[in-house]
């Protein structure tokens, strides 16, 4: 009895805490709006249009420190040097490296994260210096993923500047290792799991957003074969044989276009000789889609396809995975709030966003843990991973505006 009673109790507090009905994209809209038209959010954006020189000058200095993933301590430092003059509540580094800001709200609303990566994809040691051209911003690094490291800070001064007290928490997370391993915000969402209402992964972006992840699987086929020399009688093949018929056959599966997959067979090999049969012959295979059940029926259907062209010619087939991280989907999580929320707030800043699930950033690590996620960005850039990269600055602080208005609408405010 006394169990039924505190089940029903337990009942009764998981009702009134269940979040109140999802709205349409149009009545968030018009929330949205009517935020927009607040006296102290309009400030807020009134301290971005008047520090577009130091947004600029602070964007290109934290730029300019190379971070390659597993090194992004100096540029953490850096970082974390302007935060401590914020005034937030909590600035300290997690166990995995990361570096963590809290700007507490008054405790009634959900709490919201936002990240942005640290490291970059460059070597160490590169020395980066950024030039001005055109209206854009030239230098390796200056959009993946330093674009939206300064929109946060950018956000958090803006905030404090006129004085905005948001309901729920806003917890800033600058991650390591994103561009390797995700070993960074993998890390912050197990710890935090149980805390965490939203999570928006920072990365690319601008105009759109995304809701799920795509699953990326790499595989390495062998074909193993006796092998022996060129004159040999037998084997009569070389174990290339089987691994151009099974490479052809592969490439007339159907791929579907939705749910959104790619398959591509990029890397080959086989004998190191020109005189001997290959006893081992190779392809790699890259499949990607964001449906985890395409994956499934691919893979099954290339395993037939190896093992009837290994037993034409009497060969054994051999598989290596190189790497598997499954498509990160939550259920009906394209009609949740975060997802309608981001929705109405891109609309309300003018974007007709592209709204798509196949982003492939931290987004993914939150998402598996079943956290409602998305990932956006905070302006145009182009060549991400090249020394070209470049980004529009024009358009930077309607972005930063955007990430302003997304917490703020997420957080919720007095
Ligand atoms: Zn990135």
């Amino acid at each position: 009895m006394r169990r039924l009673l505190s089940l029903l109790a337990l009942l009764l507090i998981t009702t009134t805490l269940a979040p109140a009905q999802v709205k349409t994209v149009s009545q968030y809209s018009e929330q949205v709006k009517a935020l927009t038209n607040r006296a102290d959010m309009k400030a807020a954006n009134g301290y971005i249009d008047r520090h577009h020189d130091s947004i600029v000058r602070e964007w290109i200095a934290i730029t300019e420190i190379n971070a390659p993933s597993g090194q992004e301590k100096q540029r953490a430092k850096y970082i974390e040097s302007l935060l401590r003059k914020y005034q937030l509540d909590d600035v300290h580094y997690d166990s995995a490296g990361n570096l963590i800001a809290v700007r507490k709200g008054t405790g009634a609303g959900p709490i919201v994260v936002f990240d942005a990566h640290l490291d970059t994809v460059f070597q160490p040691g590169l020395q980066i210096k950024a030039t001005i051209r055109d209206g854009k911003i030239y230098a390796p690094g200056i959009g993946d993923d330093t674009r939206n490291i300064e929109a946060l800070l950018a956000t958090i001064r803006a905030l404090n500047e006129a004085k905005i007290k948001t309901k729920g928490d806003l917890v800033f997370v600058f991650t390591v290792e994103e561009e390797t391993t995700m070993k960074g915000a993998q890390a912050f969402v197990s710890e935090n799991k149980e805390k965490i209402d939203q999570y928006i992964a920072l990365d690319g972006g601008y105009e759109g957003f995304t809701y799920a992840g795509i699953g990326i699987n790499w595989y390495r086929h062998h074909f193993i074969g006796p092998g022996g020399h060129t004159r040999s009688r037998t084997p009569p093949y070389s174990a290339t044989l089987p691994l151009a018929r099974a490479i052809d056959r592969i490439y007339q599966l159907k791929v579907p276009a939705n749910p959104s997959s790619n398959l591509n067979i990029g890397m080959l090999g086989g004998s190191e000789v020109v005189n001997a049969k290959a006893s081992d012959a190779w392809f790699s295979v890259d499949l990607r889609s964001t449906s985890n059940e395409v994956i499934a029926d691919l893979e099954k259907q290339i395993k037939r396809i190896l093992d009837e062209e290994a037993a034409r010619v009497g060969m054994k087939v051999k598989t290596d995975i190189l790497g598997a991280s499954p498509a990160a989907v939550i259920p009906g999580h394209r009609e949740s709030y975060l997802v309608r929320i981001s929705e109405a707030v891109h609309r309300v800043m003018g974007f007709d966003p592209p709204i798509t699930n196949a982003g492939s950033n931290n987004s993914s690590a939150a998402l598996r843990e079943g956290i409602s996620s998305i990932s956006t960005g905070a302006g145009p850039c182009e060549g991400s991973h090249g020394l070209n990269e470049n980004c529009e600055i024009e358009p930077f602080f309607k972005g930063i505006k955007k990430i302003l208005l997304l917490g703020v609408a997420l957080a919720g405010v007095e």
